[in-house]
């Protein structure tokens, strides 16, 4: 082997290894989810790194996306969760209050209890 093969080797191990570590010291991006309640009852609870979207009850429409959560459509008069800018951040939330409708980033930092898996529904 030439010198040049083993700097490589040094190169490739040494980001694997920073690599590996980004990964062990975020453990919180893997378990945070949204929440959806509405009039006080859970609703279901979803994956924030899953992009997907969610109809709550025909009123109103989640849609989550790169780690953020939005409301994109609703049927309330006055459109205030729409407008409502992106939420990604544990303890964050959109309220739709003429629909009832609360939507929260919760886990992460386990500020809440933690996170029942169980309870994912649709
Ligand atoms: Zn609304």
């Amino acid at each position: 082997m030439k010198k040049n093969d083993w700097i490589l080797i040094i190169l490739v191990a040494a980001v694997a290894g920073i690599f590996l570590a980004v990964l062990l010291l975020r453990p919180e991006e893997a378990v945070r989810q949204v929440e959806i309640s509405v009039d006080g009852e859970l609703y279901g609870r979803y994956d924030l790194n899953e992009d997907q979207e969610i109809s709550i009850n025909k009123t109103n429409k989640v849609q989550i996306s790169e780690g953020t959560a939005k409301m994109t459509w609703a049927e309330c008069p006055d459109q205030i969760c729409v407008h409502h800018k992106e939420i990604s951040r544990t303890g964050e939330s959109i309220i739709c209050l003429p629909n009832k409708i609360v939507v929260s980033i919760i886990g992460g930092d386990a500020t809440d209890g933690g996170i029942s898996p169980d309870a994912v529904s649709n």
